[in-house]
């Protein structure tokens, strides 16, 4: 048991020991992580701390008592339908990322279904493989039930199988651009016209493209249409905080026009505290995102985003180049932008991982097809010569039969049979791998994977894999 201390230490002696802390952590700043953190430089990392200190501590809760961050939020909003196709019609909020975006969009096409469908009960969204999980997270949370529609042999969403999948309870379809996993972007043309030809709504999950497409396509880089200037798009989310370079809990959902965003406000009017109102999922909202957000986006200006898109796609289009030279690895699919994964037909890209981790690189695992994913910042630039030398060097070492080979293989097989004998035993020998599983690699973390993913690849049984995972979670969650 951890208790509060009985005495307060120092301010000095706090901090101190929080640095202590951080010397396990990943090394993101010297490019070795290549997921989690969006970093610029110092210069900006010092504005967008400057900017969110100076809103630490006002509340966005009610933006009637904070005119600056009510200012702010709208004009971050409107920036951001501007460059994403939207006219005047379009509306939108900011909310704390990605997921809450999400689940904004998919409880407003719930609310909206209710109104346009009379008697729909289960409503349901159909949505590519590929598609994040928050919107698995948003059916899970709101009762909405997601129809997962495989992508074809390019990865990208089939809008024929997603017209298929289309049943009187249908609300919504979904596109990504790009789908996290591979960084295709999915035919919004022809999904949002498939939604729109059976009076559906349609939302583009932009979360991690909205602040990079639009300035590759200035750029001159093939970009295909996605955004609001498509007919039938309805809503779209845009994360601030991945290429949009701004401070951690900063996303924008943006809707087609005030009526449907309508169906994702809330209010309680009979509340003996008052009346109360608000627009997003959480209730005390820190200032310091919207801040930070509006900070970044003045400081950088168009001039400065294009220039980091470019830096940036450059970096991306040198390693996918060196990654296809290097043999049996490959690029999957056709990536628009600076996410992608790498695959390979002969070798076991987890072992491919497990050698980048012991040489220093933090890559995450992905599955259906085994790959391993690469957001590519500007962080990277500076070293990207050396990945791709580790990562040839790495591809080799996997190449070669060795001893541990073996063994994995031999635990493999050991750990399928345990599965089918002893769950119970199996899944407290597994959280002791916890962080190594969920694709962690900090210096002070387990670095090889290979044989846990394998394995895991041989439950027979996805539900026993969920309760699995859950275990995890709860282990990842308790103090060790
Ligand atoms: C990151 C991401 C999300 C989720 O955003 P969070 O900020 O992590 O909540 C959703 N969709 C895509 C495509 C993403 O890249």
């Amino acid at each position: 048991m951890i208790h509060l201390p009985a005495q307060g230490k120092n301010k000095e002696a706090v901090l101190e020991a929080m640095k202590a802390l951080r010397q396990q952590d990943a090394q993101w700043r010297q490019g070795r992580v290549f997921s989690l953190v969006y970093h610029v430089d110092d210069e900006l990392t010092s504005l967008l701390k400057d900017a969110y200190t100076l809103f630490f501590c006002e509340n966005a809760l009610n933006p009637s008592v904070f005119p600056s961050l009510r200012k702010m939020e709208t004009e971050v909003v409107a920036m951001t339908a501007a460059l994403l196709g939207g006219d005047e019609q379009v509306v939108g909020n900011m909310t704390s990322g990605g997921t809450e975006s999400i689940l904004m969009a998919v409880k407003a096409a719930r609310e909206w279904g209710q109104v346009h469908k009379p008697g729909l009960q289960t409503p349901e969204m159909v949505l590519p493989a590929t598609a994040h999980p928050a919107f698995e997270k948003a059916a899970h949370y709101f009762g909405v039930r997601p129809v997962r529609v495989p992508v074809g042999p390019d990865l990208r969403a089939d809008a024929e199988r997603m017209r298929a999948a289309i049943t009187p309870h249908t609300v919504l379809l979904v596109g990504s651009t790009p789908s996290y996993p591979h960084g295709v972007v999915d035919p919004i043309t022809e999904i949002a016209q498939v939604a729109q030809e059976h009076g559906l709504l349609c939302h583009v999950d932009a979360c991690v493209g909205g602040f990079e497409l639009p300035f590759l396509r200035r750029l001159g880089y093939p970009v295909p249409d996605f955004d609001f200037q498509v007919p039938g798009v309805t809503s779209l989310s845009a994360d601030l905080h991945k290429y949009g370079y701004a401070a951690k809990g900063a996303s924008v959902v943006l809707y087609r026009d005030g009526g449907l965003r309508r169906h994702q406000f809330f209010a309680c009017i009979d509340w003996p505290g008052g009346i109360y109102a608000s627009a997003t999922m959480a209730g005390t909202r820190p200032g310091g995102p919207i801040a930070a957000a509006w900070a970044v986006m003045h400081y950088l200006g168009e001039e400065g985003y294009l220039a980091l898109a470019d830096q940036v796609m450059k970096t991306a289009l040198k390693l996918r180049a060196g990654i296809t030279e290097i043999p049996d690895l490959k690029i999957l699919g056709e990536p628009a932008m600076s996410i992608m994964a790498i695959g390979s037909d002969r070798l076991n890209v987890y072992e491919v991982g497990d050698e980048m981790a012991v040489r220093g690189w933090h890559l995450d695992r992905q599955q259906f097809p085994p790959s391993l994913h690469v957001t590519v910042t500007p962080t990277h630039a500076q070293v990207a010569d050396l990945f791709l030398e580790d990562l040839a060097r790495a591809a080799a070492t996997v190449r070669k039969p060795s001893l541990r080979k073996l063994a994995n293989a031999a635990l493999l097989r050991l750990a399928g049979t345990a599965v089918r004998v002893l769950p119970e035993r199996l899944v407290s020998r597994l959280t002791g791998f916890g962080s190594r599983f969920l694709g962690g690699s900090g210096s002070g973390l387990p670095q090889r994977s290979a044989a846990m993913y394998g394995m895991l690849g041989t439950l027979p049984n996805r539900g026993d894999l969920h309760e699995l995972v859950l275990d995890l979670l709860d282990q990842l969650t308790r103090v060790e």
